[in-house]
């Protein structure tokens, strides 16, 4: 078989300690996944199950990293996110066998152009535009399973120039690493190299250029990304 022209380089991601890299093949985010973050995007965090959306594979960027202030927007927001990567693929995963089909973890940001999203709801429109744009997916590096101490305790944290904006801890997800996968795969059978990326604590607001943010979950990773001006 050949291709008409040459297939697109295969997304990636570094993981810690290893000249290996992570293939991504798609990447699934949770909304809404900190009760005090639905709170101030105006939502009653008890009323609704876990939803998600999608950004593409090759929306990921290695980090430290800098990227360009995006297109279309004058509202970018940070959201800092633990990361799950997949390893074992399945459909209708059981909770408890969730932990089998994790590969590692990490920590990136969902980048999100908040007034894109803030219209999309309004007129009943998708969030691609809104969530899905290019380099949209900075992350850490993977850690394999085996170093990651905890999946369900530790800070998670982000700073703008050094300012603490975003400060929590895994252990307050509502749907927690094995519930949300599990409801994921009931809708799509995951398959080696997604990642999840699993929701943002509140304290999420607008970066600019110039901003430094930086970030992370303790044990897993870290993240620093410099936004430059659009081009
Ligand atoms: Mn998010």
């Amino acid at each position: 078989m050949t291709f008409a022209f040459d297939p697109p380089p295969q997304a990636s991601v570094a993981i810690r300690g290893s000249d290996q890299r992570f293939p991504v093949r798609r990447i699934f985010c949770v909304g809404r996944n900190y009760a005090a973050h639905a709170r101030e995007m105006g939502k009653d965090p008890d009323r609704e199950p876990p939803f998600f959306f999608t950004k593409p594979a090759d929306a990921v960027v290695d980090c430290p990293c800098t990227l360009s202030y995006p297109s279309l927007t004058q509202d970018l927001h940070h959201e800092i996110e633990l990361v799950i990567a997949i390893g074992k693929g399945g459909s209708n995963i059981a909770q408890e066998d969730v932990t089998d089909h994790i590969w590692g973890a990490g920590v990136g940001i969902d980048l999100t152009r908040r007034d894109l999203q803030a219209e999309a709801k309004k007129m009943g429109r998708p969030w691609d535009w809104a969530k899905a744009f290019d380099q949209s997916a900075p992350m850490s590096a993977i850690t394999p399973i085996a170093q990651v101490p905890s999946l369900s305790q530790a800070r998670i944290w982000l700073a703008v120039n050094g300012e603490v904006r975003q400060d929590a801890d895994i252990a307050d997800l509502i749907w927690d690493v094995n519930e949300h996968i599990a409801t994921l795969s009931q809708a799509m059978e995951l398959a080696p190299g997604d990642l999840v990326m699993t929701g943002t604590p509140a304290g999420v607001g607008a970066v600019h250029a110039g901003d430094v943010m930086t970030g992370g979950v303790d044990g897993l990773g870290e993240i620093e990304v410099t936004i430059n001006p659009r081009p």
